[in-house]
């Protein structure tokens, strides 16, 4: 299956000028939201982790049934003020102003290893910020996988030396 075919393109959406990739036509067709799904989980073969992690909100979409194929836990990461308990929390730089990701404190252990899953890594801002606040508590990042990843915005080399997996290209 094309899996592309089934996710639609917005031009000007956020703003003028980008090409937003909506998947919300990919996740309404029960054939090709398990494809995604199975598609992301066969690059997380073989690496050996406890975690997976992901951040607000289309992490959640597809952190989520992973977790639960894999028999892994699922730590949501959340915009800032959303946990209720204890938090640690990182600013980073959008294009315009910053942004506060937080994750509950007691969720995660110093020696574990986690992935880090989302819809799409586009200037890995969002993923840097996750590694850089969970690492600052001794967790260890193994591997980052997403659905999409926009080539011409570089994430990766702003996540050199991580283990990144994407199903489609753009
Ligand atoms: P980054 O931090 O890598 O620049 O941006 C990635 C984050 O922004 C992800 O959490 C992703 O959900 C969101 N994002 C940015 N651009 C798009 C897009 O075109 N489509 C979708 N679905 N999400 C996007």
């Amino acid at each position: 299956m094309d899996l592309k075919e089934k996710i639609r393109s917005i031009e000007n959406f956020p703003e003028e000028g980008v090409i937003f990739r909506d998947i919300t036509t990919l996740l309404k067709e029960g054939d090709a939201l398990r494809e995604a799904i199975d598609q992301i989980q066969a690059n997380l073969d073989g690496v050996d982790f406890d975690l997976i992690l992901g951040p607000e909100s289309r992490g959640f979409i597809f952190g989520m049934p992973l977790a639960y194929n894999l028999k892994k836990g699922f730590v949501p990461v959340r915009k800032k003020g959303k946990l209720p308990a204890e938090v640690i929390s990182k600013e980073y730089a959008l294009e315009y102003g910053t942004a506060v990701i937080e994750v509950h404190k007691d969720a995660i252990q110093p020696g574990q290893k986690v992935v880090i899953v989302d819809d799409l890594l586009a200037t890995g801002g969002t993923a840097k910020a996750i590694i850089e606040m969970i690492e600052s508590v001794g967790v260890e990042v193994v591997g980052l996988a997403f659905l999409i990843e926009l080539d011409f915005l570089h994430g990766r080399d702003v996540l050199e030396g991580y283990n990144i997996s994407s199903v489609l290209h753009y």
